[in-house]
């Protein structure tokens, strides 16, 4: 706790100052182009690794970067979808995961989770991406899928997120009319490089490829 009280103090003392015209701004709103949504994995800073400042990302955070299916109960991530896309009129939404996720791990074999129940009823929105992968590399039912194909998970698992934020009712109308994009990403850790793809992509391609014509006009 003692850096994280060293830090408060040089926030106020050191950075505040130094933004002050920024957080004067924010004080009295919000107006993010983004919804930023990722794991809660420590190693991610979604600022850092965006180049971008506070205000800029409207940021929902969960294990395993999982927006459950659209259904008629509330819960956190779909109040706060709502919210970002009907209220706050973001034009993007980004689903990041990333490498070394510990939820996909626990997701690929659900087996070592009974001590954590809502862990794994938690892990059933990636149940879909997981059967994928067993699919292609025919693992029968009864065996956990292994661990060398953690990292097609993972990418499986944002491709699945993608396609169940699409089932939020306020998602699926700015789709409709072109007013929000979607992008899935693969952060890497150790690299840090990041993959990603568009909303009706099945696979990711690399980050200068997909972005090619924002990158040649900056
Ligand atoms: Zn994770």
């Amino acid at each position: 706790m003692d850096r994280i009280v060293k830090g408060v103090l040089n926030f106020r003392q050191n950075v505040y100052p130094q933004h002050k015209d920024l957080f004067g701004t924010l004080a009295t709103g919000q107006n993010p182009d983004v919804l930023f949504v990722t794991c809660s994995d420590s190693r991610i800073d979604p600022n850092l690794l965006t180049g971008s400042d506070p205000g800029d990302l409207f940021i929902c955070r969960n294990a395993g970067n999982i927006i459950p299916p659209h259904s008629n109960e509330t819960g956190g991530m779909t109040a706060s979808i709502e919210y970002a896309v009907a209220v706050l009129g973001v034009s993007h939404i980004i689903i990041c995961g990333h490498t070394d996720c510990g939820a996909i791990k626990g997701a690929l074999d659900p087996d070592n989770l009974k001590g954590l129940p809502h862990v794994k009823e938690w892990l059933g929105h990636c149940r879909s991406a997981m059967e994928i992968v067993r699919e292609r590399h025919t693992i029968p039912f009864d065996q956990g899928v292994p661990h060398e194909l953690l990292n097609e998970a993972i990418e499986e698992n944002v491709l699945q997120q993608v396609q169940h934020i699409r089932t939020h009712p306020a998602v699926a109308a700015k789709i409709a009319t072109g007013k929000v994009q979607i992008h899935g990403w693969i952060y890497n850790i150790k690299t840090g490089g990041i993959r990603c793809c568009q909303q009706n992509d099945t696979l990711f391609s690399n980050f200068d490829d997909q972005y090619a014509d924002i990158i040649e006009q900056l």
